[in-house]
């Protein structure tokens, strides 16, 4: 495994799911972790992570959290919400919910912490991205696919405008993924079974990733010293 011994990760989103998953692998792979969310309750038992509430929806809390912060060295952008509906059912509340939390959230906690990064000249930043986005047409998933196709734009901008000053800056673009808002999904549909089977079948795994495995690519990204601005897809094949 890689060793990032010494480097201080922030995360958001840290209470469950793949951003759950990734804080405790990085602590695993010897890194300073800091582990945030609205979620207090989830973040309390995160073993050897620093945890903190951070609503990266809230402009003012993620400047004054990441001034107090000190150095960052890798940034993992977890935050992201998934709406059903297609563009004709889809209200425009989602898609501005969904432009700030999966997109603009991003931009702030980027803004933070990118000034730092470029002060020190070394940096690397994950956004979670989707195959559902510029990559894959998935049915359902009109605001989450824009806003995670958007992900996919700010993170090669930012890349490309900071490669030559130490700046890393890479996408993960993950299939369907265990976790609890995935089971609420399913549960959402009615016949959890079925839109689980469903699910399941799309991938040519014949399974749902589990969140370590996201968790081991987002540590890999870390320490990728000569990857930017990619989208890197781990989706069982779905994309094959
Ligand atoms: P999840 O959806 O189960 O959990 C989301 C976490 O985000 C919760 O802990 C919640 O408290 C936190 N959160 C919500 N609003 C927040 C805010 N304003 N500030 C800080 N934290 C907030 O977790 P998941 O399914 O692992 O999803 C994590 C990320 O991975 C999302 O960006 C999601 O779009 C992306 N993703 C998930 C899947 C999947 O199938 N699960 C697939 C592709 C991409």
């Amino acid at each position: 495994t890689t060793s990032l011994a010494g480097q201080r990760v922030l995360i958001t989103a840290a209470a469950q799911g793949i951003g759950r998953a990734t804080a405790l692998a990085f602590a695993n792979a010897g890194a300073e972790v800091i582990a945030t969310d609205i979620n207090d309750a989830g973040l309390a038992g995160l073993d050897g992570c620093r945890i903190a509430r951070l609503d990266v929806l809230d402009a003012a809390a993620v400047t004054d959290f990441c001034a107090g912060l000190g150095p960052v060295d890798v940034l993992f952008n977890c935050a992201g919400v998934v709406h059903a509906g297609s563009i004709l059912d889809m209200p425009d509340s989602d898609l501005d919910f969904a432009f700030d939390l999966n997109v603009r959230a991003m931009v702030r906690m980027i803004r933070a912490v990118l000034p730092g990064m470029i002060e020190r000249g070394q940096g690397a930043i994950i956004n979670m991205s989707s195959v559902a986005s510029s990559v894959k047409g998935v049915p359902n998933r009109f605001a989450y696919s824009t806003t995670k196709a958007a992900v996919l734009g700010l993170t090669k901008s930012v890349a490309v405008d900071y490669v030559g000053v130490g700046i890393r800056c890479n996408a993960i673009c993950p299939g369907t993924v265990q976790s609890p808002s995935l089971d609420q999904r399913l549960a959402a549909t009615g016949d959890a079974d079925a839109a689980r089977a469903a699910f399941v079948a799309r991938q040519p795994m014949g399974r749902i990733a589990q969140a370590d495995e996201i968790a081991a690519l987002a540590v890999y990204l870390a320490g990728a010293t000569y990857t930017t601005g990619q989208a890197v897809c781990i989706d069982g094949g779905w994309t094959i």
